[in-house]
């Protein structure tokens, strides 16, 4: 890829994971950002099977070892805090409902972005503000910095993705509500958890709290279910009242959970939608990540799909021989029907996190009950591991410039 001139949009999670595996294959890479330094922010994510090898063979395994939250397992608890079905991490090979791989995402984005080194251009605190597909290449306006020409511009800008809209017109009709909304802060461990996550129901509604940071403090969370609405994403004051209301009476420590929401360090929120689009790239344009095929954190591998989709991405890009789009077309061939099954499986797995009633409560309170006692488990969670692990890896270090 010597001499091809790529530009990315986002550093997040997709952005600088492309951005690397491009740079190795000899591309000059540029990265802009919105926010005007590395948007570190962020809870617990997952790195599932095929999204741990990626993490392999960059060779960056040691670091997001030693930098993952060390998380034993998760129990469902009634409302005066008695465990009542509980599941390891250390069971289904990592890859059961308790990841063996939970880091912060601020950590990950950390190593990735370190991982990058000096071979990556990061512009912060700009961003694209229109494109131009000409045959001479992508003739981008950045709303401060002056105007520059690149070979290819993918979009790794998240959910809400300025280039997806650039490329394909405003995004409305592209974003699949699941009918859950999904918030995470902050918390001091005012519940004495030591490696572990406990999570408690109503129906419509669950909230939880799983220890992070040597057991200093508490990663909660609230999800409940409700009908799309609008809401201002950068107005944190209004979504933690919209936070505070939906949790309103909740038994077990939620009072206390949801007394902390002011003082929290870190606040997320978000509707929890998938992106479904014909075509992931239109010409030079392309897109990565949740921009492009965003599975909500009810599918528990967004960060997955996302190092996953990178490495593809660079690959088929590096292997089309200067046909841009071409390898972009490759890309999302190869990709598509993994991609698929999981946002089948986040659709489904909202079910489980926030089931509607009681008697759905109690059913997976039985579920997790007797995978604890029977050796069904692997059984129970069969499609879920096999998903995880279910796209082969293709190989491109032939794409590989000499290292030095
Ligand atoms: C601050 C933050 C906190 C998050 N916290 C959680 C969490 O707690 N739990 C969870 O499951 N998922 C969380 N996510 C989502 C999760 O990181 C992603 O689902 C997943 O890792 C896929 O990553 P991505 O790189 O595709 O998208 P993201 O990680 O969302 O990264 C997108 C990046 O693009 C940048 N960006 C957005 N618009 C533009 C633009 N117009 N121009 C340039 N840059 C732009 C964003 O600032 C961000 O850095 C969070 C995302 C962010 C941005």
């Amino acid at each position: 890829m010597t001499g091809i001139k790529a530009l990315i949009s986002g550093a997040g999670v997709a952005g600088p994971a492309l951005a690397y595996w491009l740079a190795r294959y000899g591309a000059q890479v540029t990265v802009v950002e919105s926010a005007s330094a590395r948007r570190t922010g962020g809870q617990l994510i997952d790195i599932r099977g095929c999204g741990r090898d990626v993490i392999a063979r960059a060779g960056l395994t040691e670091a997001v070892r030693a930098a993952r939250t060390v998380a034993d397992g998760l129990s469902f608890v009634d409302e005066r805090g008695r465990r009542q079905a509980s599941v390891r991490a250390d069971g289904f090979g990592g890859d059961g409902p308790v990841t063996e791989i939970e880091i912060l995402r601020g950590a990950l984005v950390e190593i990735l972005h370190e991982a990058t080194g000096n071979s990556v251009e990061y512009v912060f605190g700009d961003r694209i503000g229109a494109l131009d597909d000409r045959h001479d290449g992508v003739h981008v306006t950045l709303e401060k910095s002056e105007p520059r020409r690149f070979d290819v511009v993918i979009g790794a800008d998240g959910l809400h993705s300025g280039v997806r809209d650039l490329a394909f017109g405003a995004d409305g009709a592209r974003l699949r509500h699941l009918d859950h909304y999904l918030s995470f802060w902050t918390a001091q461990n005012m519940l004495g958890l030591r490696d572990w996550t406990e999570v408690y129901s109503e129906p419509g509604r669950t909230i939880g709290a799983r220890a992070v940071d040597g057991n200093t403090r508490l990663m909660a969370f609230l999800s409940f279910r409700s009908a799309p609405f609008r809401y201002d994403p950068g107005d944190t004051t209004a979504l933690k009242a919209v936070v505070r209301s939906r949790a309103a009476g909740m038994r077990w420590y939620a009072d206390e959970l949801i007394a902390q929401l002011d003082d929290a360090p870190d606040f997320y929120f978000d509707a929890c939608s998938q992106v479904a689009l014909p075509h992931w790239s239109s010409g030079r344009i392309g897109l990565v990540g949740d921009a492009a095929f965003c599975a909500s954190p009810l599918s528990g591998h967004g960060t997955t799909i996302a190092l996953v989709g990178a490495y593809v991405l660079a690959g088929e890009l590096a292997g089309a021989d200067g046909d841009i789009a071409a390898g972009l077309r490759a890309y999302e061939d190869r990709l598509r029907p993994w991609i698929t099954r999981i946002q089948r499986f986040g659709q489904a797995n909202g079910k489980t996190m926030t089931p509607r009633t009681s008697a759905g409560i109690a059913f997976r309170r039985g579920v997790v009950a007797l995978q604890e006692r029977l050796p069904i488990g692997e059984l129970l969670l069969r499609e879920q591991i096999r998903m995880s692990n279910g796209f082969a890896l293709p190989d491109y270090t032939g794409h590989e410039r000499a290292r030095s």
